[in-house]
């Protein structure tokens, strides 16, 4: 009803971005997953689990997938649950995360969001944007993934490639992530909020690199502007 709603009140721009998204959904969900982007080997050891997808998301802030995952997974060997975390000493967290960048302040954020946890949350991972950011390590970005795929609620979740991408293909003309997310949210139906973050950070790494995109090959360069504007040159 509310969607219904929201859809009556849409302006003929905002219905041809939404438009726009569904070929556009259509289109990466064909490609995407045969790609096998390092985003899945995220999925694999997050396992849905909270506790794993709260831990995955701190030790992410400016790491790459591959070399997060591998660093994930030494680390829910040794301290499969919250409480194990609690307890670890720091210098065998500090060690057990070398290899990814920043891992002293990820090791310190760890401890302090166990302690957190356990001091206001009965150990439990909170389900909220507003608690879960009161956690160190963990901004509004982060908040969104936990929901996703700890709890199965629908938001977009809005990292550099999902902004950057969502530019580039003109859905949104925006600033921040958090714009971002906004002005997403106005366009993409709810049904797709969850997979929007797959999709386009799929793509994003192993397709629109914004190093190297491989535009040769793109699905999606019809609704590029970028590529429209270099074509006409
Ligand atoms: S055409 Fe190139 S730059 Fe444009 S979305 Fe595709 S890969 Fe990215």
């Amino acid at each position: 009803m509310k969607q219904e709603q929201s859809q009556n009140n849409s302006t003929p721009l905002k219905r041809r971005l939404t438009h726009k998204v569904k070929k556009i959904v259509k289109k990466l969900r064909k490609v995407v997953p045969s790609l096998n982007p390092p985003i899945h080997q995220m999925f694999e050891v997050q396992k849905n689990d909270p506790y794993r997808v709260l831990v995955c998301g701190i030790l992410s802030a400016r790491s790459k997938d591959e070399k997060t995952v591998p660093v994930c997974r030494k680390l829910f060997e040794k301290y499969p649950t919250a409480e194990d975390l609690l307890k670890a000493p720091i210098e065998e967290l500090e060690e057990t995360l070398k290899g990814i960048g920043l891992y002293r302040q990820k090791a310190k954020y760890l401890k302090r969001a166990a302690e957190i946890l356990f001091k206001e949350f009965n150990g439990k991972i909170p389900s909220t944007v507003e608690d879960l950011t009161k956690l160190p390590g963990v901004g509004r970005k982060i908040a969104n993934i936990i929901l996703i795929h700890a709890f199965d609620q629908d938001t977009i979740a809005v990292d550099t490639h999902v902004h950057r991408i969502s530019n580039l293909l003109r859905l949104v003309k925006t600033k921040t992530p958090e714009e971002t997310e906004r002005e997403l949210k106005k366009i993409v139906p709810r049904p797709l909020w969850k997979e929007i973050n797959y999709l386009l950070v799929g793509f994003g790494q192993t397709i629109c690199n914004p190093q190297k995109p491989k535009c040769e090959i793109c699905p999606i360069k019809e609704f590029c502007q970028e590529y429209q504007t270099k074509e006409k040159e």
